[in-house]
């Protein structure tokens, strides 16, 4: 990995220029090198190619939480959907587990980040620091492996926070509810090493790294029936398919979607159901959740052979011999294998903030038209980039990039397209929108909003929607 981080050569160049600033100064410091702070930083350069920039991250390379992820993760959505905008991260592999297109595993991902990292610094505009830290608030860089060396960064334009989303998965922290002595709850990590039987498997957890772990256990020979799935709440997943179709056929799919009418959430949700945009595992379960999970039919197929399925709520202690959770108890065999699914990738914000202010600028999605697309959060660093490159003032800024709330409510998706539509009307009050499709569409990044469908009955499905936001804003 190409970095120009190594605390000696650091320590030698304060000490050569006798100045508390190290020569370190840049025009953007960039907190954090996975997708979010590579991709800010990809597109700025791209449109500013002079910018001077520090990216600094805790990790001894590039690719932020996929350093940590299980073995056996792959993207959700096919390769071409994530990245930043100058590199392709599909290279040609073939499909796999009923796909038609290419996804990316843990390898592949952080070979692909290294990569992007490298032609960055091969500018000259860009040089990275691992295992280190910003210190919260500061422009101060500080060594995690040697904490009393910090470095001060001189920063001539602002601070890029690519670490607000906080991305949390089960590796990095202890499970969230109790553990007795002598029970076995281990990451998904784990299963990877696996040589051991187990007298049977608890998967803890509704996400896709539950979904991942019961598949990579049935395709390693686990009996289905020593597999317990503990579902806290069913969830809707979102179908693979809709990510991978040539464009004809996602123009018949909204054609189809958009022609249809429903006024309340639970009619929506049955429609976006009918036309399998989104699907349920369990046939006579309706699922209250929806975690953006993408998953082919053949994978729900096969999670559809797992029997025992426990609906009590959240776990709240895993003993010896049993699981308490929410609403009642269950008996487990000594001995059993839990594997603890239960971190949610990332939490919603409450605490949102502006994503642009004078100093800095803080990494939050915020795409004017992700519907239907998979790429959102590769988009949303790219476009956090294109926007701060505008003249504009930080407020029209934020205007162009309000946070988007995220939550597991299903009916969200409902509010999507007139939410996505009015922020596109912002957009293009300001002659910005069409530069800024095509730039996304050029990397496949394209929105249902983009795609060309009869104008009217796009507008009736926007007005649809509409009309459920408002309603869903008078309940409250
Ligand atoms: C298992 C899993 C699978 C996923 N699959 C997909 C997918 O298929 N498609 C998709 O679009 N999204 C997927 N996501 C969502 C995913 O979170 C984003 O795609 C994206 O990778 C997040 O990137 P990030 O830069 O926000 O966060 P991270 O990858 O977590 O990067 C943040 C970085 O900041 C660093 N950092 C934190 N604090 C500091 C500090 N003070 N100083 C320096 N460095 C710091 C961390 O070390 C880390 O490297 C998945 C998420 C998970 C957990």
């Amino acid at each position: 990995m190409l970095s120009d981080f190594d605390p000696a050569k650091l320590e030698a160049e304060v000490e050569a220029q006798n100045t508390s600033t190290t020569g370190l100064d840049c025009d953007y410091l960039v907190i954090g090198a996975g997708l979010l702070g590579l991709g800010f930083t990809d597109e700025l350069l791209n449109l500013k190619p002079d910018t001077k920039i520090i990216i600094v991250d805790k990790h001894s390379q590039a690719g932020g939480h996929w350093n940590d992820d299980y073995a056996f993760v792959r993207l959700h959505a096919p390769s071409e959907s994530y990245g930043v905008v100058s590199q392709r991260l599909e290279n040609g592999l073939p499909p796999c587990h009923g796909d038609t297109k290419e996804r990316a595993n843990r390898d592949d991902i952080l070979n692909y980040f290294g990569k992007v990292l490298e032609t960055m610094i091969e500018t000259g505009q860009v040089r990275a620091f691992f295992n280190c830290f910003v210190e919260p608030d500061t422009s101060m860089i500080r060594s995690c492996t040697s904490p009393k060396k910090t470095f001060q960064v001189s920063v001539r334009k602002k601070i890029v926070d690519g670490t607000f989303m906080k991305v949390e998965i089960p590796v990095l922290r202890p499970p969230p509810y109790l553990v007795s002595a002598g029970a076995t709850v281990v990451p998904p990590n784990y299963l990877f090493t696996l040589e051991t039987e187990f007298p049977a498997y608890y998967v803890l957890g509704a996400g896709k790294t539950a979904m991942d772990s019961i598949l990579w256990l049935m395709s390693r020979g686990v009996p289905a029936d020593l597999v317990h799935w503990i579902v806290p709440r069913d969830v809707y997943v979102i179908n693979r398919t809709c990510h991978e179709m040539p464009d004809k056929d996602q123009k018949r799919l909204l054609e189809a979607l958009w022609a249809e009418e429903w006024s309340t959430g639970k009619q929506g949700l049955n429609i976006y159901e009918k036309h399998s945009v989104v699907l349920r595992i369990f046939a006579d379960h309706e699922p209250t959740s929806l975690k953006y999970a993408i998953l082919s039919q053949t994978e729900i197929a096969e999670l559809r052979n797992v029997q025992n399925v426990v609906r009590l709520g959240h776990v709240q202690k895993v003993g010896l011999d049993s699981i308490t959770l929410q609403h009642g108890s269950i008996p487990m065999p000594v001995g059993a294998l839990c594997i603890d699914c239960t971190a949610c990738a990332f939490h919603s914000r409450k605490d949102r903030r502006p994503i642009f202010s004078d100093k800095r600028i803080t990494l939050q999605c915020c795409v004017p038209s992700p519907l239907g697309s998979a790429s959102v959060w590769s988009a949303m660093a790219a476009t956090t980039a294109f926007v701060e490159a505008q003249p504009m003032t930080e407020d029209e800024k934020n205007i162009l990039c309000t946070p988007i709330i995220t939550n597991d409510d299903p009916e969200l998706i409902l509010a999507g397209l007139y939410l996505n539509d009015k922020k596109r009307q912002h957009w293009e009050r300001l002659g910005i929108y069409e530069v800024w499709s095509k730039r996304m569409g050029a990397r496949g990044w394209a929105s249902w909003l983009d795609v060309e469908v009869d104008p009217s009955l796009k507008a009736r499905a926007v007005a649809q929607s509409r009309q459920f936001v408002f309603a869903r804003r008078e309940q409250r």
